[in-house]
């Protein structure tokens, strides 16, 4: 199957939205018929740009309200068809894309429609075009594929066909398995769109929410592997009317859709026994072992100041870098990297960002394999200068620029081979490993980034959620990986983004330049044994009010002394069916990071109850996170 787009999917004028398809490497495109009649020039001329773009024009969509009009009406219906088939010659496409009828006078009844599309088939014909019917969920009387495959089936003509559309099926909850029935070569056109499960009416949900496949909720592996059942080799093309699409980056949205296309081949090939045609080859999605390391960037006037803050959280310096002025700092399975070199890629962030995080590195099963899989979903591989004797970690550019690093083998391997022993071991505050990465982004990037990431890795993303924050409210989307692996900690990430400029997460953005790494997680088995001793070394800690724990004492059944020790420590408790998770926050560091300290003990989530608490109390406060 190849990958095709509509115009309709994108930001800007229809000469913006053809380069933006090209250069993501489609080569079809769906023209929106509104995108061609507020185009300056002629069909003739939107052939020419297509033609010098590579792109091949399947259709331009839709033709409206033809099937079942009265006797009076068919006439001039029919002249309609004649005028598109004008247009559609013009523009050097064959296929004349009809959506099933919302007229308020159009007659329903199988074989009246039939016998509509049997002529309009006889005159397509004649030209040399072809005609493809595609139920709306909307539609006045054909709502259902299954019903549009049958009025095409009695149609019985050659040149008519049907046309898939997934938003269609799934708003519906229709059936699949039917879908296997139909003939191949009958299925014209196959559009694509995922969306996520709301409670609304089929034509707000489809105008405003559909999105790439894999960002919302429909099983849309199970509608491909039903498809691919039909031996269908036609165009998957993405139709997708989403707001934040028309308000983003046409050509962010145009890569992300090829890569979402080529993704969902890929899963498909992979859970279905059957070969789907036109599915690149590409190694299978990493499970995430663990974070390995998380890399800073740090000048030298901001270091002494953070060294001193990772050693109050009990941190050491177990490492210095071969060559470079960079070093290792450890504790439990944790390993932070500080780059301070002069040159390279941490440098430029650095530069453009401040102190902060500009590297995560994954521990993947096999870190080549993981490369050569971003490199087949078109994500950007990043070659730093690596020195002789130096390990050539792979990388890809993830949020914000900042990198994404693939490590193998066993923890730490990689560090004996770029850094010299200090000798020092951490004594340590009781921190074991990471637990979760949180990523604060622009609205509009959020589904950019939960694509990245799902596509690439072996993970499961739940629903978004969202969380109050003072100034306005904060969209939060979780993608997890690797939780089930033995003797690893998996990988639990956060993303954040805001409609709202005031909000917490919306300010880092600004402050920021850009998106990034808000806050890490780390875990200890005995929050209360560790915050304590961050006190002891100065760390300043979030402060929780007083109301928060009076109405702990309401809701919970946790004893008044347990609640006390809480209190005096700032610590946050939430509950679910499988546990308890404890929370406690360093204060905000310049730049707007922190770290949080989290006791997990079966409990899934990350606090979402508790996160409006600690949002309100960051808003309070903006002192340095370590006195003296
Ligand atoms: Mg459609
Ligand atoms: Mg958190």
């Amino acid at each position: 199957m190849r990958t095709s787009i509509a115009t309709v999917c994108l930001s800007g004028n229809l000469r913006e939205k053809l380069e933006a398809i090209a250069a993501a490497g489609f080569r079809a495109v769906e023209l929106f018929e509104n995108d061609l009649i507020a185009h300056p020039g002629s069909p003739k001329e939107v052939r020419a740009l297509c033609e010098d773009l590579d792109l091949k024009i399947i259709t331009c969509q839709p033709f409206r309200d033809f099937e079942g009009m009265p006797a009076e009406k068919r006439v001039r219906t029919f002249d309609r068809a004649e005028r598109k088939f004008d247009l559609l010659q013009e523009l050097g496409t064959d296929l004349l894309f009809v959506c099933s009828s919302v007229a308020p006078d159009a007659q329903g009844g199988i074989d009246r429609l039939a016998a509509d599309f049997k002529e309009l088939g006889e005159r397509a014909a004649k030209r040399g075009l072809r005609v493809a019917y595609e139920a709306l969920a909307w539609g006045k009387h054909i709502n259902d594929y299954r019903d549009a495959w049958e009025v095409v089936r009695r149609a019985n003509h050659p040149q008519v066909g049907t046309v898939l559309d997934t938003f269609h099926i799934f708003a519906r909850g229709l059936d699949l398995e039917p879908i296997r029935a139909i003939p191949g070569d009958r299925i014209f056109l196959v559009q694509i769109a995922d969306a996520p499960k709301l409670q609304m009416d089929y034509l707000s949900w489809g105008r405003h929410w559909r999105c790439l496949p894999g960002q919302g909720d429909f099983d849309m592996v199970a509608f491909m592997d039903a498809l691919t059942a039909t031996g269908y080799d036609g165009h998957l093309s993405l139709e997708i009317f989403n707001d934040r699409f028309r308000a983003g980056s046409a050509r962010s949205v145009a890569l992300d859709g090829r890569r979402s296309l080529i993704a969902l081949m890929d899963e498909t090939q992979r859970k279905s026994k059957l070969a789907v045609p036109g599915a690149v080859k590409m190694p299978p999605p990493a499970p995430v072992r663990k974070v390995e390391f998380v890399e800073f960037a740090v000048d030298e006037g901001d270091r002494p100041g953070f060294e001193k803050f990772l050693t109050a959280l009990g941190f050491a310096k177990t490492g210095q870098h071969r060559t470079k002025d960079v070093s290792l700092w450890g504790q439990g399975e944790i390993r932070i990297v500080l780059n301070s070199d002069k040159e390279g890629f941490a440098h430029s962030y650095q530069i453009t960002h401040g102190t902060s995080v500009c590297a995560l590195a994954l521990n993947v099963p096999g870190a080549a394999a993981t490369l050569e899989r971003a490199r087949a979903l078109l994500d950007t591989p990043h070659k730093g200068a690596v020195s002789p004797g130096e390990l050539d970690i792979p990388a890809v550019r993830g949020v914000g620029g900042s990198l994404l690093y693939f490590v193998d083998g066993t923890l730490g391997k990689w560090s004996e081979v770029d850094f010299v022993p200090t000798g020092t071991q951490a004594t340590g505050t009781g921190l074991l490993a990471v637990d979760h990465v949180s990523q604060s982004m622009q609205y509009e990037e959020m589904l950019t980034w939960l694509l990245f990431y799902t596509s690439l890795l072996d993970a499961r993303k739940t629903p978004t959620q969202a969380v109050l924050d003072p100034g306005g409210v904060v969209q939060s989307q979780v993608v997890e990986s690797g939780l089930g692996i033995a003797d690893a900690t998996g990988f639990r990430l956060v993303l954040n983004g805001s409609q709202s400029h005031r909000t917490l997460s919306a300010k880092f953005v600004t402050d920021f330049f850009g998106s990034g790494v808000q806050h890490i997680a780390l875990r200890t088995a005995d929050i209360k044994a560790t915050v304590a001793k961050l006190k002891e070394g100065g760390v300043d800690m979030l402060s929780i009010p007083e109301n928060y724990y009076d109405d702990l004492e309401v809701r919970t059944d946790l004893s008044p002394a347990e609640i006390d020790a809480f209190k005096a420590l700032n610590i946050l408790y939430d509950r679910d069916a499988n546990g308890v998770f404890l929370q406690a926050y360093t204060a905000t560091l310049d730049g707007g990071f922190f770290f949080e300290i989290v006791q997990r003990d079966g409990y899934a989530g990350y606090g979402a109850a508790n996160a409006g608490i600690r949002l309100a109390a960051q808003a309070r406060l903006a002192r340095p996170a370590i006195q003296g």
